[in-house]
Order: structure tokens, then sequence, then C-alpha cells
């Protein structure tokens, strides 16, 4: 088995040492020590440091989980008014070369695979389209040798004329990989850490290009190297201890941010999901009163950040996060390959089970609801 601390032939090395960075303050990271004045303290603050960050975080915060959300509530508003931007995800190929124990789609599952060619990613799209979204992440299995960067290039070009932006949550790659994705139209990549503890991860990433930690740690900053205008951070809450992964995403973000001021940078929150053969997963400790925490704290932390909240999570929790923290929500999701051409077969298999099955027409309708206003793109290109 590779020596998952040591990159691979071909894997780019960057000058950055903000993965140290981030990994010495996760290690040094201890919940146990905060107390309520800390707590106090942070939500006080009118710009949060990493400490009050590690405040907000702790157990000592879930008491004043109404004062959290009362303040994430103000910075969502403050900086993204009362929009909720909407999209969905397209799944364009389920092969996969990891062997992740926690997913669906690892190379071990006995799944159905497929890979969509170029007119079935359009009809995809068409389809889509039509449903007046005008945002798509493209996403893949792990597996450059069956979804290599020129297939996602053309999945990239084929989306933009349909869609107006174009996300991408596929394996990391190199700088000049992301920079010919942007130029094939792609203008953001999320890239999930799933745990920020090492050693955890290298027992949960048994092979392929993905058991390689560092290689995956710096991928939002060479996607950014590579022209991205956008990146996306987030820990698969559950996997290890949740609250040192949320807090080492935080710092990741935030000090990305600072290195590069102009990058949009956002925050995904998913939790575990029973995948297909292994419906006995669970996410462990982290239930939904500690993801609201978890998101207060992000909001709190970096309020001009984008969240995103996914279908792993109940029509119910979205509908209550959203304008309060998650600025982002998806409608109209399936995990499988080639399901939205409305075409009675399905052709791949799911990567997890979804919990809010609702369509665009509804999501909008629940956020209006709420007194939103359903956004489907607010980016110009000049
Ligand atoms: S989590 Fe991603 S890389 Fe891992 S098995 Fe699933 S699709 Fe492959």
């Amino acid at each position: 088995m590779e020596d998952y601390m040591s990159y691979l032939p071909g894997m780019e090395i960057i000058e950055s040492d903000i993965g140290d960075r981030v990994l010495k303050a996760a290690g040094e990271y201890d919940c146990t020590v905060y107390t309520a004045e800390d707590v106090k303290r942070a939500l006080k603050s009118e710009y949060l440091s990493p400490e009050d960050f590690a405040a907000l975080l702790s157990p000592a915060a879930e008491p004043f989980l109404e004062e959290m959300a009362v303040r994430a509530r103000q910075e969502t508003r403050k900086h993204f008014g009362n929009s909720v931007y909407l999209f969905t995800p397209l799944y364009i190929s389920n092969y996969c070369e990891n062997n992740c124990i926690y997913c669906g789609f690892n190379c071990k599952n006995k799944i159905k695979r497929a890979k969509l060619d170029s007119d079935g990613i359009e009809r995809e799209m068409k389809a889509i389209a039509k449903t007046g979204l005008e945002e798509i992440l493209i996403l893949t299995g792990e597996s450059r040798k069956m979804s290599d960067v020129e297939y996602i290039g053309e999945a990239c070009k084929i989306a933009s004329r349909y869609f107006k932006m174009t996300g991408l949550e596929v394996y990391p790659m190199n700088s000049d990989d992301y920079a010919y994705l942007h130029s094939c139209g792609a203008d953001y990549v999320t890239v999930f850490q799933e745990t920020y503890n090492p050693e955890k991860y290298s027992q949960l990433h048994l092979g392929g290009h993905k058991r390689i930690f560092p290689y995956r740690l710096n991928a939002q900053e060479r996607a950014l190297m590579g022209g991205m205008r956008g990146v996306a951070f987030a820990a698969l809450l559950g996997l290890d201890d949740f609250r040192r992964d949320a807090f080492a995403t935080g710092m990741h973000a935030y000090l990305i941010q600072r290195k590069y001021p102009m990058a949009e940078i956002s925050f995904s929150c998913p939790r575990l999901r029973p995948t297909i053969n292994h419906e006995e997963i669970n996410p462990r400790d982290v239930h939904e009163k500690q993801l609201f925490q978890i998101m207060c704290a992000y909001r709190i932390f970096m309020p001009f950040a984008g969240m995103t909240i996914s279908t792993r999570e109940s029509a119910r929790f979205r509908d209550n996060v959203i304008g309060m923290t998650a600025t982002k929500i998806s409608a109209g999701v399936s995990t499988g390959i080639g399901t939205h051409d409305g075409e009675e077969e399905e052709k791949g298999d799911n990567q997890f089970e979804i919990a809010d099955t609702r369509d665009v027409t509804e999501v909008c309708a629940a956020a209006s609801a709420r007194g939103l206003q359903p956004v489907m793109n607010d980016y110009v290109y000049v």
C-alpha cells in the first residue's frame, strides 16, 4: 500500500505552508478547554479570531445555539440579503479507482458503473436547463483513466451552452489541468478533504490516488493557481472527531482566503449517509443540532463565505437553514448516472441515498414561503 504522505509521480508539489498550518492548528485544537465566557466573548466580537471560532465549535457553545443562530442570520442577511441560490449536481460517471470504505462508488463495491458520452451529457443538461436552473455542478467518480481531463473539459464546454455557472467536484488535479478546465468554462472547484486527521484518513482511504493526503489537501490552492474563481471546502462530518474536522475546514478556508483575497470561498457541510451495499452507515455523533452549530460557527467566522446545504439532509432541516446560515441549496437531485433525461432506466447506481427529493419548483416554493428569493445566477461575464 502506498505511503499516504508521499506524492506519486506526476503529482504537482506547490510551495505552500497552508496545509502544514491547518494540520498544526487542528492537532492543537482541544474543544474541551473553552468556557461559556469564551463563547460569549466570541459572539460579541465583530471580527472573529480563530480562537473565537474554536470556541463556537466547542461543547461550551451548545447552550448558546439560539444566540449563534441570531448572529448567523444577521451575517447572512447582511452579506447575501434574502437570496438563496439554486443548483443541481450532475453525475456524469461513477467509475472510481479509489477505495474509500464509506462510499458507494468505491472500486471494491459491486455496483452498476456507467459513464455518459457527450450526447448523454447534453441530453441531461438540456433536461436540467429546462427546469430553470442556471448553475450546474459536474461530478465524476475519481478515475482519471475513465474520466480524463479532456472528458471533463468537454462536459464543461457543453455546460457553458446551457448554464451560466459551472462547478466541478472531480478528482484533485494539477494547476495546469485546472487552468485547462477553467478555459473550458469551469468556475469553481469543490474538494471534500473528508477528514483532516492524516492517520484516520489513511485508515479510510485504502488505495488509489486519493490515498495521498497532502495532494488532496492542496487541491483548492492548485485550483486557484489555475485561475478558478472559487473553491469550496468540506469535511465529511462523522468520519472522525467532527469538531476538530470542522475547525480544520474553517481554518483551511480562512488561510486560503487570506492568501487569495479575491477567491470566492464556500463551505459544504456533508454528514455521512448510508451507501449502496452499506445501508448500516449513519452519522455517528453528528446530529442535526451539532450540524447546525457547525454551520452557524462557519457563518459567524467567515461571514462572506457561501454555504451549501445538500440533499443528504431532510427537507425540513434544509428549509430551516437557508437564509439563516446556508446560501445555496440543490434541487431536483439524483446521485445516479443518466437520470434527468426522462428515460426510464437509470444507467448507473447512486453514490448515496438522498433525503430531500424535491424538484426545482418545490424548492423554490419552499424558499419563497420563507420570504427568501430563489436566485438562479447572479454572475455576469463581461
Ligand atoms: S468518495 Fe469519491 S473517491 Fe472515494 S470511492 Fe467515493 S467517488 Fe471514489
